[in-house]
């Protein structure tokens, strides 16, 4: 038990009228891979507005276009280091660049997006009484000695490597969230997510699965960083969603590991995609990047007991649900 005061008086014009039925929840990175599911999944409740806040830096409306226009739908390009004044009951805060070569870009802005977009969506949360999820991720545990990876792991990380601004910005957002929920009562949620995929991640954003299939698809060499048994484990978006969505509506503070637990090498994953995609593909193997954590398994006991939640889709599964996406965007059509 952590809590220590009770939440704040909402908002009351939460309470007014005009709100009393609807569930009004900002989905801040809504424009993003995961935030653009989640967000199809939130529309799907008649009874939710949703309102996404992205600066798309790494999103794009093109995630969004089915719901532009749409009445309970709201996009507002902003950026979450500025402060932000709506009035919403849910704040599902994944605003932050995810994938390495954008996160290294800018490493301060990194950094300020965790740090400063996070105290600001808090103080959004104090204000209004809104109950506040963030996504952290598994890398707050840095290049784990622990295996697999529980809650209660307090992490192997590098203060200054050239991952620091995400890994160690993701700690401190966690830190905040949990000062803000025992000096103020804020009620809060934290995910730490695992490598997900799916269809929307970015295409040329250097993550494996998306770098494995687009050049699967181009009829490139699937690219193996060096040594190739460096272990992830990779769960489906709509399994991610499911969870993300049943941690929000529980009474769990978290943190909650939210992942999938098939572990597979990075070889392992090359000849998957070669053999459901292209099997005349060639695997290359080439130099890999600095910090590159070895293994990450993710052990989701807690959100088995606490969530009722597990993922469902298998990696060999979901793969081939990329395809078609993947298909029309690079614009390659199937022989
Ligand atoms: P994504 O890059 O597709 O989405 C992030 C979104 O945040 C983008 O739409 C981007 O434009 C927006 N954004 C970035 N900085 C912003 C800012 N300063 N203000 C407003 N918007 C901003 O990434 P994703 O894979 O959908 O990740 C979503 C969240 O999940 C992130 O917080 C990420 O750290 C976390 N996460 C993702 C994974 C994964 O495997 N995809 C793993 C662990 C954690
Ligand atoms: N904030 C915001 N929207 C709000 C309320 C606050 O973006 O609706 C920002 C505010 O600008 C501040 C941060 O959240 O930078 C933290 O707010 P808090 O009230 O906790 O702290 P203080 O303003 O007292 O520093
Ligand atoms: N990787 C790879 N080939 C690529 C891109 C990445 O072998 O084209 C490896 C990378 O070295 C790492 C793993 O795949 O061991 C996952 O990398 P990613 O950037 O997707 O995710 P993260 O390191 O954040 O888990």
């Amino acid at each position: 038990g952590t809590t220590t005061k009770p939440p704040p008086t909402p908002s009351p014009l939460r309470n007014s009228k005009f709100f009393q039925s609807n569930m009004r929840i900002l989905v801040t990175g809504g424009a993003g891979f995961i935030g653009s599911h989640l967000v199809d999944r939130l529309m799907q409740n008649e009874k939710n507005e949703v309102i996404v806040a992205d600066n798309y830096f790494t999103g794009s409306k093109d995630n969004l276009k089915k719901w532009i226009g749409h009445p309970r739908f709201e996009l507002i390009r902003h950026d979450v280091t500025e402060p932000l004044l709506v009035e919403v009951d849910h704040i599902y805060h994944l605003a932050c660049p995810a994938s390495p070569i954008f996160y290294k870009h800018n490493p301060v802005k990194t950094m300020k997006t965790n740090v400063i977009g996070t105290l600001n969506m808090l103080g959004l949360a104090k204000r209004v009484g809104a109950r506040i999820l963030l996504t952290s991720t598994s890398e707050v545990y840095g290049d784990p000695l622990v295996h697999p990876q529980t809650e209660s792991y307090w992490g192997n990380v590098n203060p200054i490597g050239v991952r620091s601004c995400y890994d160690e910005g993701k700690r401190v957002a966690e830190t905040l969230m949990f000062d803000y929920h025992r000096q103020h009562g804020i009620e809060i949620r934290i995910a730490r997510i695992f490598n997900t995929y799916g269809p929307r991640m970015n295409i040329d954003d250097g993550r494996v699965v998306s770098n494995f299939i687009a050049q699967a698809l181009r009829g490139e060499a699937l690219t193996v960083q060096k040594p190739g048994t460096q272990t992830r484990s990779f769960c489906y978006v709509s399994d991610m969603v499911d969870g993300l969505m049943r941690l929000m509506e529980g009474d769990q503070t978290g943190p909650i590991n939210i992942g999938n637990p098939g572990e597979f090498t990075m070889v392992e994953l090359a000849e998957t995609v070669k053999e459901l995609i292209k099997p005349d593909v060639e695997i290359r193997m080439v130099e890999n990047t600095p910090d590159d954590p070895k293994q990450r398994k993710p052990d989701i006991t807690k959100a088995k007991q606490v969530l009722g939640w597990e993922p469902t889709v298998k990696l060999r599964e979901g793969l081939p649900l990329m395809e078609e996406d993947f298909r029309l965007r690079l614009g390659v059509v199937k022989k």
